[in-house]
């Protein structure tokens, strides 16, 4: 059963929302992270998004520390977006067909992603990730993919075998209704281990058709490669014939123009990567890409089957290009600015309130882990008191600030962070960081 936290007594109308949700929803979410598991309460409905606010059915605002899980780097209810949305939706919703919003989506990503030669677009990041391993299987002619523990490359069966995310909060070993022989076609090792890197590839490199990685990952708490190991990554696939794929769906035009590839040093070239949320601008859009060659081999032209219905479509794709018209060197400024400014906060009132802590960063994006010391893997990020943060998310949450409902989440700030949304953040801090000592 769902712990009851002091501020479930202010959110009756979520509350109602949320039997109402249970009797035809199971957990009464849509996804599950949603839910306050592990933090315990009632998850709040929200009715309405603008700039840096959100506000839940009972009238509450809260400084959204959330922004749907990254998409929106904008902030909510951005007017350009919204004109391209109405201007796109006025012209029909969905036609089945190409359309002009499509290409010029693609060509915006193709520019600003160095390795990137051509692009399908899909409507989710599972997809991309799902669409990608085929791909890459398919071009290799292998079975095995490599993934590391505590990354989240979306639902997909056989990349949730030791999956953050929900997987993580909701502390599943793995998911149930994945058969045994897929997951066995998963090779899980520790994040930026080259040794351990090493040895699978010499037991078994000529049957791994890739390695799947989260650029910088962000779905066990922000933990960012260690020096050396995204070319260990490319050194060792290349060596044995395996792609590399890189999931920038979380990170992909949010730590950079272009995403953590472009970001301040990180040069190395995969052979295909993914990418989602930022790209969509608050709509269903997502996106595999890559190497000329390797794409080649998608039909209509080639013999890898990857399809769908809603792919590119033409409000998704008009909200998703605006977003990232908008993406400037401004915007890139200012998340780094709020950012820094809002984890430095954290940190310092943490550290006076005697709770052990740790921020981590990849550019903009970041997380406090509620341990000490570095966290480079999977079990560093587990090691930490969830029920510490428990007390500072809900802390925070009476004092109208939104953060992620999990331990194991990043941060996200948007360049609609004003001062005002920030002074809010920081004054919620102290009696927040008081709250998890
Ligand atoms: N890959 C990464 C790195 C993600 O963070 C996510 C979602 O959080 C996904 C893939 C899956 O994307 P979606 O939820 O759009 O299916």
């Amino acid at each position: 059963s769902t712990p009851t936290a002091p501020s479930d007594t202010d959110a009756p109308a979520s509350a109602a929302l949320l039997a109402r949700a249970r009797a035809v929803t199971p957990g009464g979410v849509n996804s599950p992270v949603r839910a306050f598991r592990s933090v315990g309460g009632t998850p709040r409905f929200m009715v309405r998004g603008a700039g840096p606010y959100l506000t839940d059915a009972d009238g509450t605002e809260y400084v959204d520390l959330v922004g749907s899980w990254g998409p929106m780097i904008l902030g909510h209810a951005h007017p350009a977006v919204l004109d391209a949305v109405y201007d796109a939706a006025s012209r029909g919703t969905s036609f089945g067909t190409p359309s002009e919003n499509e290409v010029a989506l693609a060509e915006e990503i193709v520019a600003r992603i160095g390795p990137v030669d051509q692009v399908r677009l899909v409507s989710s990041g599972t997809e991309a990730t799902m669409s990608a391993i085929r791909l890459a299987r398919g071009f290799t002619g292998r079975p095995l993919v490599v993934k590391f523990a505590g990354h989240y490359h979306g639902h997909v069966d056989s990349l949730l075998v030791a999956a953050g995310s929900g997987v993580a909060t909701l502390a599943l070993p793995d998911s149930a209704g994945v058969p045994a022989q897929m997951a066995a076609e998963t090779l899980v090792l520790p994040f930026n281990d080259v040794e351990a890197l090493e040895a699978v590839f010499a037991a078994r490199g000529d049957q791994i058709a890739c390695v799947i990685t989260e650029a910088a990952a962000g779905n066990m708490g922000v933990v960012t490669p260690q020096p050396g190991f995204t070319e260990a990554l490319r050194r060792v696939t290349a060596e044995h014939g395996a792609l590399l794929v890189t999931d920038e769906v979380m990170t992909g035009f949010r730590c950079s123009r272009a995403g953590w590839w472009g970001y301040e040093g990180v040069d190395v070239t995969p052979d295909l990567m993914t990418f989602g949320k930022v790209m969509g601008g608050g709509f269903p859009a997502a996106a595999f890409g890559g190497r000329a060659d390797v794409m080649a081999l998608l039909a209509p032209d080639g013999p890898v089957y990857q399809a769908g219905t809603l792919s590119g479509n033409p409000v998704a794709t008009a909200a998703g290009l605006t977003t990232l018209q908008h993406c400037d060197d401004a915007v890139y400024a200012r998340l780094d600015e709020v950012s820094r400014t809002i984890s430095a906060a954290a940190s310092s009132a943490l550290a006076a309130a005697g709770v052990p802590h740790r921020v981590q960063h990849a550019s903009s994006m970041f997380s406090v882990f509620f341990r000490e010391g570095e966290v480079r893997d999977y079990d560093d990020a587990r090691d930490q008191d969830t029920a510490a943060f428990g007390r500072f998310f809900h802390a925070m949450l009476s004092a109208g600030v939104y953060l992620p409902p999990s331990a194991f989440e990043c941060w996200f700030v948007s360049a609609a962070h004003d001062d005002a949304a920030v002074q809010r953040i920081l004054d919620a801090l102290p009696a927040a960081a008081a709250a998890a000592a």
